[in-house]
């Protein structure tokens, strides 16, 4: 059995009560059965608190949000009552594994943390050297036919040949997406005609013909309103809500601007901002990574893993354009911790609606954003 996570994942530490966030807040949390049962055997008056604050009229079980959209169990100083009354080992299991997320095949698992953790942002963000990859080996019988073996192995080398080109600081970023996307693009062939060679990945990874692809794909010049389009397109889609105050603030600076101002206007201005996060390569490097693992992962259970790319684009696009609007709204370049938090948010918003991706897929291809041409377009 192989799993690959990224190294710093091993290092990560939840800070608690001096996170800028919570995790505890803004979301459904579910409870265990194990847990359930054991809350339920909780007696004096933090038992009946429990009792009274657990839904327990669907499946699964879980808590019942404050007014603020809270858990009722988070204290004022955005520590755990839970925690401090029974003891850590009587929190749910989401409660003890977020950020901590898994995908497991039959012979291989991915597993990340998930950047809607602002502290896990924070700690991919604080290193000025590539992020890398993990990948360890524990000795279980195979429990799956070599063609299944064959096909996770591929999958695993489409994503660290991904990584080392989000990597490869001799390209811009944009340069790097492109490559990806063309690279993820002949491994979905390969995996439908059913040949796993290395053949692309080899390619791939040899700098003078990446140099060449570069050249010779003359890619099309970003196009900031297909940016637009597209990031109107993600909102509506995604359906920011009020668990999002911050989000939806961004957002609806941006429907005000979209409506005051003029095609030239947006271009004129956007173009300055979105050159300006240049500047930010290293972020962008560290989120790329972080979003090749969790769409690799994520796209490799259905088989079609060019999605994968389609689902970074939308991410990074989805980004850009929050940080440009924030930017614009604010009035000068946002800090360290307003990116974090922006990031964080964005990843939460993402994971909430996960199971609307096949419908946002749909969208795209309904809208021909989907295709490698369209994808240049719009990074
Ligand atoms: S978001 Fe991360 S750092 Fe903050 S409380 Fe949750 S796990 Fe801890």
């Amino acid at each position: 059995m192989k799993n690959v996570t990224l190294s710093i994942c091993e290092e990560f530490h939840c800070i608690g009560g001096d996170c800028p966030d919570t995790c505890c807040a803004g979301w459904k949390i579910n409870i265990d059965k194990a847990t359930d049962a054991y809350y339920q055997s909780v007696t004096g008056d933090f038992g009946e608190l429990l009792q009274s604050k657990i839904d327990r009229s669907s499946e699964p079980h879980h808590f019942i949000m404050d007014k603020n959209l809270r858990c009722p169990f988070l204290r004022e100083d955005n520590l755990c009552s839970i925690y401090r009354n029974l003891g850590e080992d009587k929190l749910s299991e989401t409660c003890t594994q977020f950020p901590r997320g898994q995908l497991k095949m039959t012979n291989l698992v991915f597993s990340y943390l998930s950047f809607a953790c602002p502290e896990m942002v924070r700690m991919a963000f604080s290193s000025k050297d590539p992020l890398s990859l993990s990948v360890t080996e524990t000795e279980s019988t195979p429990t799956a036919p070599s063609q299944n073996s064959a096909l996770e192995d591929f999958y695993l080398e489409s994503l660290m040949v991904g990584i080392s080109i989000a990597q490869n600081r001799s390209f811009s970023i944009r340069e790097r997406l492109a490559l990806c996307i063309l690279y993820y693009q002949q491994q979905q062939h390969a995996i439908d005609y059913g040949t796993f060679s290395s053949e692309y990945s080899t390619l791939f990874s040899n700098q003078e013909i990446c140099h060449q692809l570069i050249s010779a794909e003359s890619l099309p010049a970003s196009d900031i309103l297909l940016r637009l389009r597209l990031f109107r397109l993600i909102c509506l889609s995604i359906k920011i809500g009020t668990e999002e105050p911050h989000l939806m603030q961004i957002y609806n600076a941006f429907l005000s601007i979209y409506q005051q101002h003029d095609t030239n206007w947006l271009i004129d201005n956007l173009e300055d901002i979105f050159s300006s996060f240049h500047d930010l390569d290293i972020e962008s490097e560290h989120l790329l990574v972080y979003l090749y693992l969790r769409y690799t992962a994520c796209c490799s259970s259905t088989g079609v893993i060019a999605s994968a790319m389609i689902f970074i684009v939308v991410f990074y696009v989805s980004y850009q354009c929050f940080l440009a609007f924030a930017t614009l709204e604010k009035g000068s370049s946002l800090d360290q911790n307003e990116r974090i938090r922006i990031i964080s948010r964005l990843s939460r918003l993402y994971e909430h609606n996960s199971a609307e991706f096949p419908n946002l897929l749909q969208l795209l291809m309904e809208h021909d954003l989907d295709r490698p041409e369209s994808l240049f377009q719009l990074i």
